[in-house]
C-alpha cells in the first residue's frame, strides 16, 4: 500500500442485528448534532465525559446541540482507569436515572476508552438497553475502543471482566480533538493502531513505518487515514465475528501480557493501557519466535519500529519494580480469555499472520518470562 486513499470519511459496520456508521474527520464535534439528530427519538441527549475532556471539548459539543434545539444534560466523571469501577458505574447509572429517562433516551460518550467503555456498559443495562453514541477523543479510542461494541468495567479480579456487547448507534471521530491530547497518550494509542497492521495487513504496517512520524506529530491528513484504515481493519473482523467466538480474538494481540502488567501496576496512571499493549505485542512476537513459529527478523523489525517511535518494548521500560513470572501467570490465568484452564495467546507466524494459541505449556510460559525478565 503506497498511500491510503479513501473516497469518503465513513465506514458502515454491518452486523447481524444492526448497522452503524463510523465517521472520521476534522471538526466533527462542532457539527456532531447534525449527525446525531436523525438517530434521536426525543430532543435531548445525556453527555457523559470526564473532567479533562469536558474542559477542552464540552462547550463546542453543547453549542452544536443548541443549534439543533436539542436539550443537553451532562454527567462528568473523574478521568482515569479507576473510573471503570462498580462505584462509578453506580454513580453514573443513578445520575442518568435521576434525569428521568425512557428507552428512547440516548447517551453520548465524549472521551477516551474509559468513558466509552463505562458509558456503553451503562447504556447496555439501563432499562435493559438504551442507545449511545461514541465521540472518541483519544487516538486509542478512535482506532480501537469506540469500534466493535465491547463495553466493560474492571474488577479486582482483572480488567474488563464485567461488561457486555452493546454496539453504538454512531461513532464520530474528530481528529481535531487529538490536539489537546498529551504526546504520551497519543503514543500509547499508536500501539493499538499499529496492532491492526500487525494482525490484519502487512501493507498497513509498512505504511505505519513510513508515516509514524507524521501521525505522532499530529498531521491531520495522515491521522485521518490512519484512523480510517485502522477502523476498517477492525470493523471487518467484528463483522465476521461480533461476539468473539473465533477470529475477533486476534485483536487481542499483546493483551494477555498487557492485562497482566496492568493488574500488577494496579491500573495506575504509571502504566497506560497502550504502553502495556506495546510491550505485550513485542513479547507476543518474542514468544512466537521462542516457540519456533516466527523468525527473529520479524521480531527485530517490529521491535525496531516501536523503539523508533518511542514505545516501550520490554518490561523494564514500564516498571521499576521486579515483577515475578508466577504473579504475571496468575493474572493471565484470571483473564477472561483463558480456555479450559489454558492461557490463550495470540501468536504470529509473521507480520499480518497471527493465530490463536491455546497450547502453550505453562512451563514454557514460565521459562520464557524468566528469560525476558532477566
Ligand atoms: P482514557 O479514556 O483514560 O484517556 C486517557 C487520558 O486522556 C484521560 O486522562 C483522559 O481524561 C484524557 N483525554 C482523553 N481525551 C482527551 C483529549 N482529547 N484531550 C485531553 N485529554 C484527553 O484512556 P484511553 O487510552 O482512551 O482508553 C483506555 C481504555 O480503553 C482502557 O480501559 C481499555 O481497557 C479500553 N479499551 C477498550 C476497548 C474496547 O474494545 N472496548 C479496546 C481497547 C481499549
Amino acid at each position: 500500500m503506497n498511500e491510503i486513499n479513501f473516497i469518503d470519511n465513513e465506514i458502515d459496520v454491518h452486523l447481524n442485528k444492526n448497522q452503524y456508521r463510523i465517521v472520521v474527520n476534522e471538526g466533527l464535534i462542532a457539527t456532531a448534532a447534525k449527525h446525531i439528530n436523525p438517530l434521536l427519538h426525543e430532543p435531548r441527549v445525556i453527555i457523559v465525559s470526564d473532567k479533562n475532556v469536558a474542559k477542552n471539548w464540552m462547550l463546542l459539543l453543547e453549542e452544536s446541540f443548541k443549534k439543533e434545539s436539542i436539550e443537553v444534560c451532562k454527567i462528568i466523571l473523574e478521568p482515569g482507569e479507576g473510573t471503570k469501577s462498580f462505584a462509578q458505574l453506580e454513580y453514573l447509572t443513578k445520575s442518568v436515572l435521576s434525569l428521568g429517562i425512557t428507552r428512547k433516551t440516548t447517551l453520548v460518550a465524549l472521551g477516551g476508552g474509559v468513558i466509552g467503555d463505562i458509558t456503553g456498559f451503562a447504556a447496555s443495562i439501563l432499562l435493559r438497553g438504551i442507545g449511545f453514541v461514541q465521540i472518541p477523543t483519544t487516538l486509542l479510542a478512535q482506532v480501537d475502543s469506540s469500534v466493535g461494541g465491547k463495553t466493560a468495567i474492571n474488577s479486582c479480579y482483572g480488567k474488563n471482566l464485567i461488561g457486555s456487547f452493546h454496539q453504538p448507534l454512531l461513532v464520530l471521530s474528530d481528529t481535531n480533538s487529538l490536539r489537546s491530547l498529551s504526546k504520551r497518550q497519543l503514543l500509547a494509542g499508536y500501539s493499538e493502531l499499529v496492532k491492526h497492521g500487525l494482525i490484519g495487513s502487512h501493507s498497513f504496517f509498512e505504511w505505519c513505518e513510513r508515516n509514524s512520524k507524521k501521525i505522532l506529530a499530529g498531521d491531520s491528513a495522515t491521522l485521518k487515514s490512519a484512523v480510517l484504515e485502522s477502523c476498517r481493519i477492525k470493523s471487518q473482523i467484528v463483522e465476521r465475528d461480533e461476539t468473539e467466538n473465533g477470529e475477533r480474538a486476534l485483536l487481542n494481540l499483546g493483551h494477555t501480557f498487557a492485562h497482566a502488567f496492568e493488574a500488577e501496576a494496579k491500573y495506575s496512571e504509571q502504566l497506560l493501557h497502550g504502553e502495556a499493549v506495546a510491550v505485550g505485542i513485542i513479547l507476543a512476537f518474542e514468544l512466537s519466535q521462542y516457540l519456533g513459529y516466527c523468525s527473529m527478523q520479524e521480531v527485530i523489525r517490529v521491535r525496531e519500529h516501536f523503539m523508533d517511535v518511542g514505545l516501550p518494548t520490554k518490561i523494564s521500560d514500564i516498571s521499576n519494580e521486579l515483577w515475578h513470572p508466577n504473579d504475571l501467570i496468575t493474572h493471565m490465568q484470571r483473564d477472561k480469555k483463558t480456555h479450559s484452564g489454558r492461557i490463550v495467546f495470540i501468536l504470529v507466524n509473521k507480520i499480518g499472520k497471527p493465530f490463536v494459541s491455546k497450547d502453550v505449556k505453562l512451563d514454557d510460559i514460565k521459562k520464557f518470562l524468566v528469560s525476558t525478565l532477566n
